[in-house]
């Protein structure tokens, strides 16, 4: 049997806003496996964002549990859960927020070297990740040298840069033109295929998302899976 990258049990997320509880997440069941692209699409406001976080262990859910790679997170003390996230999930998110002072290529190094590994093998690495994402002539430009679907490539690239089992994207491509968008898109899916990472991405462009594994959306406050 498979192991999830990613499973939801149960998960529950409310706010406060003036005072009355707002309720996004009311029990969330769910599952992301090994190889697997799924979609979230859902109207903004719905919950996107809180569940990739809630998925992702930058936030606690109030109640329920978050398995990450099959390891239950709620309560592992904050350094434990902060080295799961390091290792296992990477992040993409609408803006790069790639370090504007570095270039593309220590921007690919900077969290290999976080996690431990030397400057030689990190360098190694964001080289071949550069290749892969058709970079391997902008290693040395900064972010503001690049275009907008090269920012993008690159911010991918630093996601998966410590081989996490599972990738977030937070509309990735949607500040992109539809042809940029695609292209971005078609990098991330074969990076999914060809490495068994799973992915779980919000967006609002049907047409990608008609090419990924899966479709679900967030309605009243659950996940439910769409076709
Ligand atoms: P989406 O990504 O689908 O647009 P979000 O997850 O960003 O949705 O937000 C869902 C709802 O939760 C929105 O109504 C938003 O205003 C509210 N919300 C998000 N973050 C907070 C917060 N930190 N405090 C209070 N309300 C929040
Ligand atoms: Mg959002």
């Amino acid at each position: 049997m498979t192991i999830p990258a990613l499973a939801l049990h149960q998960v529950e997320r409310a706010y406060r806003q003036a005072g009355e509880p707002l309720v996004i997440l009311r029990g969330v069941d769910f599952e992301l496996f090994p190889g697997q692209s799924v979609a979230l699409i859902a109207p903004s406001g719905t919950g996107k964002s809180t569940l990739l976080h809630v998925a992702g262990l930058l936030e606690k859910p109030d109640a329920g549990e978050v398995f990450v790679a099959g390891h239950p997170t709620s309560r592992l003390p904050d350094p434990e859960r902060t080295g799961l996230r390091r290792s296992e999930i990477g992040f993409v998110y609408q803006f790069h927020h790639l370090l504007p002072e570095f270039s593309a290529l220590e921007n690919i190094v900077l969290p290999q070297m976080i996690g431990g590994l030397s400057r030689r093998e990190a360098g190694r690495r964001a080289g071949e990740l550069l290749d892969y994402m058709g970079l391997s002539q902008r290693g040395s430009h900064r972010p503001p040298e690049l275009s907008g679907g090269e920012q993008q490539r690159v911010a991918i690239a630093r996601a998966v840069a410590n081989s996490p089992s599972v990738l977030l994207a937070d509309e990735p491509t949607g500040n992109l033109d539809p042809r940029t968008a695609d292209n971005v898109f078609d990098v991330l899916n074969a990076l999914v295929r060809a490495t068994g990472l799973a992915a779980l991405v919000a967006t609002h462009n049907l047409d990608l998302a008609s090419r990924m594994s899966r479709r679900v959306t967030l309605r009243d406050g659950l996940i439910t899976e769409l076709e």
